[in-house]
């Protein structure tokens, strides 16, 4: 027996366990000490009630012999691709109810999609970017080339005509950076794609915080259909990160070899998944519902409005940052050309706030600072009065 020897490639990632044993032992130290922390990368508001009452409606189903629930379908209950379609639909972009694959959630997707695609695959992935991507494909033993990006390009990198890539992860409103693409930008990168007979993997898991104008979807693109999947999930758009739901849509349109990339997908779940629960698919389909719609953007009101109080005060102290606007992410350049992890030990010690160092998310995160919008008014507002009258 051995082991898949591409484990001993993963680099450890201690960044949430240090930033918690840090903040942990800060406290222990200094008991007197409000430490806020704006470090927290899991939304905090409570559920939409009218998700929950589905939710609760749902599960006295399984009471009763007549509307009792077994196995889901492995790619979701019709009636939930109908309303993730439908949703689409409301902001302009077309996409079959049959070609929406409803999961647990995108973290997994993001990792087994893979499956379907060869390991002698280069994939490109964007530097700073969510961790996950990376990890899923040294796991798989591909190469991976960066696409790394900074202040300049303002944390959108650009496709690089002159490498060729397969696979190309894409996160936009990207974690950690909160920066998002605009239509020309992705124009580019689809079309980079088609020249390159590549694959995009769309992580839109942040599309919900859009408040610009900006595509909420890949398929906005003409002929993205063509050459990418789109991962997306509730967790953010509507506090599923304990609940536990998302969805994949792979279009019809995009064959390589002969195979349609959605019946390798369909094959795939259907052999290693065996579907989202009944009651889960009930409250996600709430979310879509109009009053779902109407709660959840006020949870996502509330959380821009953190953002907004971050955003203005390093408006006011002259540092550069990028998100806010779409995204519930602050990435802003440590002052006093402090790394990441310095200037957390600068903020824990002298304004009692957390945050997250730029590094843990990619080299090219180094000098930058991620604060989120996870949190409360008051607490924001404490923060962002703390923060200030450190930096002034
Ligand atoms: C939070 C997040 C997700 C969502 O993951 P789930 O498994 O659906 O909770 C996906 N991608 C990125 C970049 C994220 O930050």
């Amino acid at each position: 027996m051995k082991i898949n020897s591409n484990f001993n490639n993963l680099v450890p990632n201690y960044l949430f366990a240090d930033v918690s044993r840090l903040t942990n032992e800060f406290i222990a130290a200094n008991p007197d000490k409000n430490v806020i922390r704006l470090g927290i990368g899991d939304v905090t508001l409570p559920l939409a009630p009218v998700v929950v009452d589905a939710m609760k409606k749902a599960c006295d189903d399984f009471l009763h012999q007549s509307t009792f629930k077994g196995y889901p379908e492995y790619e979701g209950y019709d009636f939930a691709r109908s309303a993730v379609s439908d949703y689409y639909q409301s902001f302009g972009v077309i996409v079959q109810p049959d070609e929406v694959f409803i999961s647990d959630g995108a973290k997994s997707d993001c990792g087994n999609i893979g499956d379907i695609f060869s390991q002698d695959n280069t994939v490109l992935i964007p530097d700073p970017v969510y961790p996950v991507y990376v990890d899923a494909n040294i796991m798989a033993g591909r190469n991976i080339i960066y696409a790394p990006s900074g202040e300049s390009e303002h944390f959108l990198p650009m496709p690089n005509k002159k490498i060729k890539a397969d696979i190309i992860y894409l996160c936009s409103p990207n974690n950690p950076t909160g920066a998002a693409y605009n239509k020309e930008q992705l124009t580019e990168w689809v079309n980079y794609a088609l020249e390159n007979d590549a694959i995009i993997l769309y992580d839109a898991a942040y599309e919900a915080f859009i408040s610009e104008g900006l595509p909420r979807s890949i398929y906005a693109v003409e002929n993205a259909r063509y050459c990418a999947i789109e991962l997306c999930s509730l967790s953010k758009t509507a506090g599923f990160t304990g609940v536990r739901c998302g969805y994949t849509i792979v279009p019809h349109e995009l064959i390589r070899e002969g195979k349609k990339l959605h019946d390798l997908w369909y094959r795939r779940q259907a052999t290693k998944f065996n579907g989202v629960s009944w009651a889960v698919q009930c409250g996600a389909a709430a979310v879509f519902s109009p009053e779902g719609q109407r709660q959840c953007r006020s949870n996502i009101e509330y959380y821009h409005e953190n953002a907004a109080l971050i955003g203005s005060m390093l408006d006011e102290l002259g540092i550069y940052y990028t998100g806010g606007k779409n995204s519930p992410y602050i990435w802003m350049k440590c002052p006093f050309s402090m790394s990441g992890w310095e200037f957390f030990d600068y903020l824990l010690k002298n304004a009692a706030v957390v945050g997250t160092p730029g590094e843990g998310f990619g080299s090219c995160g180094n000098g930058f600072f991620r604060l989120t919008s996870f949190n409360s008014h008051e607490k924001t507002a404490e923060a962002v009065e703390r923060i200030k009258s450190l930096l002034s």
